[in-house]
């Protein structure tokens, strides 16, 4: 996900993921607290619980932490990134200081240039500026307002308006237009810094995880909050704590795999439902080191019918110097896509792409990969996002239970939802609560 201020202020302008061993640490038996889900909020709830002083155990599903951060080392050969790749986010998160101080290669990604087709070659002038008109018109239409659909406050008769829609939409948010929430639109907060980052987003989620007590390969199954503290019913045995922190995804959430007993209220599984997934599809396209004249971390873009939802797919060209050129997807016609399976997805990126850079593009491509959070049960999409008039419902999601079952992840974050970020602000908010809640000094639950 790009979300689009670094976009825009570009067109104002120029016209082997870390898998931790089963049981990472010594764990106690009885924490204080109990984490489900070794994501990005998972990670710094635990942080800061251990912090502030408390015990805790995470609990994660996969056999990998790092959740919808992951780099894939294996594929191409290279760290690739099949979900979170732009660093972004407020000052003051321990992100952008780890990374440098890990060496990690931090690509600016502000300043990133785009070349713009018109079927098979660059767009002419006149075209670039329908396309920046549209763009900043659009911007401009959907800055403001009441909660309504980003598709309710479009210009009418403007060119090249199906194109902006679909690279703000669908490859943004993660739905089309007409499913897109104002109030989502315009709550995100402004960021501090935006990058690319060469041995992977989902490396450097990992590293924030190191040492800290997590049971990969365990799901929770059961949260027990109808006695005093917390029961967590997984397959390798109960946890009891005295309170939780639960991070999964609202798809998750919604999938009815883990059961809450009571049965979460009402307002609660109103709120999931209005805060469901959306989807942002990758699919990599690898080349033998052909350039095609694109330039390194550039977005490829083109002009798309005036249809929407669009079927069409943009393109980051050969990011941190990777023979990669990654496709991105979304909406209904990502989860479309994601329903064809790899072969059709990568058969129709590629051919996207040979439309732009012709015929030749396909002998010098290698393979493809497509991303499967759209069909992953662990996540069962890309990231939330609140129905139009719905965005509220993101702080219901925040409420906690009883004052002892506490919520986070990126669908939950205040001003930056849909972000690794997001999800790190939020995690450390549920675990101040737990703290708050608990308070000092800590026995464990039992
Ligand atoms: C294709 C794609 C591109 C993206 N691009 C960006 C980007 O460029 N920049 C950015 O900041 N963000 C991006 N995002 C969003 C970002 O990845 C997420 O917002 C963030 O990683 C979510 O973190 P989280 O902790 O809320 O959830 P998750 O990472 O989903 O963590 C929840 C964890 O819970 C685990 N879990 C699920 N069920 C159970 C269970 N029953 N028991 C135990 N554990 C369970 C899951 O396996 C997972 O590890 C992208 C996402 C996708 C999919």
């Amino acid at each position: 996900m790009m979300r689009h201020p670094s976009r825009r202020s570009f067109l104002a302008a120029a016209a082997s993921a870390a898998v931790l061993p089963r049981v990472a640490v010594a764990q106690p038996t009885n924490p204080d607290v109990v984490v489900i889900g070794a994501g990005s909020a998972g990670i710094a709830a635990a942080r800061r619980l251990i912090a502030s002083g408390k015990s805790v155990i995470v609990i994660e599903a996969a056999d990998r932490i790092g959740g919808r951060a992951f780099t894939d080392r294996t594929t191409f050969g290279v760290p690739y990134d099949q979900g979170a790749s732009w660093l972004q986010g407020p000052a003051g998160l321990p992100h952008v200081d780890l990374a440098q101080s890990r060496g990690y290669t931090l690509v600016n990604h502000n300043t990133a240039g785009e070349a713009f087709y018109v079927g098979n070659r660059p767009a002419n002038a006149s075209e670039w500026a329908a396309y920046s008109n549209a763009s900043d018109r659009i911007d401009a239409a959907i800055s403001g307002g009441p909660d309504f659909s980003a598709a309710s406050r479009l210009p009418a008769d403007l060119p090249m308006s199906a194109t902006v829609q679909s690279w703000t939409g669908p490859m943004d948010y993660g739905v089309d237009f007409a499913d897109l929430s104002l109030g989502d639109v315009n709550g995100y907060g402004d960021y501090a810094y935006n990058y690319l980052i060469r041995e992977g987003y989902g490396t450097l989620v990992a590293d924030l995880g190191t040492g800290l007590p997590i049971l990969t390969g365990t799901p929770a199954q059961v949260v027990d909050w109808g006695g005093p503290g917390v029961r967590v019913e997984t397959d390798r045995g109960t946890i009891q704590a005295a309170a939780c922190i639960v991070t999964v995804s609202t798809g998750v959430l919604a999938s009815g795999a883990i059961r809450f007993t009571p049965d979460l209220p009402p307002e609660k599984t109103q709120a999931i439902a209005d805060v469901p997934m959306g989807l942002l599809l990758k699919i990599a396209l690898q080349f033998d080191g052909e350039r095609f004249g694109l330039t390194e971390n550039d977005f490829l873009t083109y002009a798309v019918p005036e249809i929407v939802p669009a079927r069409a797919s943009y393109f980051l060209t050969w990011p941190t110097g990777s023979d990669l050129a990654v496709g991105f997807a979304g909406g209904a016609f990502g989860w479309e896509l994601s329903a064809a399976g790899e072969a059709a997805a990568v058969d129709f990126a590629l051919g996207e792409f040979a439309g732009m850079m012709g015929s030749r593009a396909r002998s010098h491509f290698v393979k493809g990969h497509m991303s499967g959070w759209a069909s992953n049960p662990l996540t069962l999409g890309a990231y939330a996002a609140a129905r139009p008039g719905k965005h509220s419902a993101r702080a219901i999601l925040r409420q906690p239970l009883g004052e002892r079952v506490f919520f986070a992840g990126e669908a939950l974050a205040e001003r930056y939802p849909a972000l690794v970020t997001g999800a790190h602000i939020s995690g450390e908010s549920a675990a101040n609560a737990a703290v708050a809640m608990l308070g000092g000094p800590c026995a464990g639950a039992g």
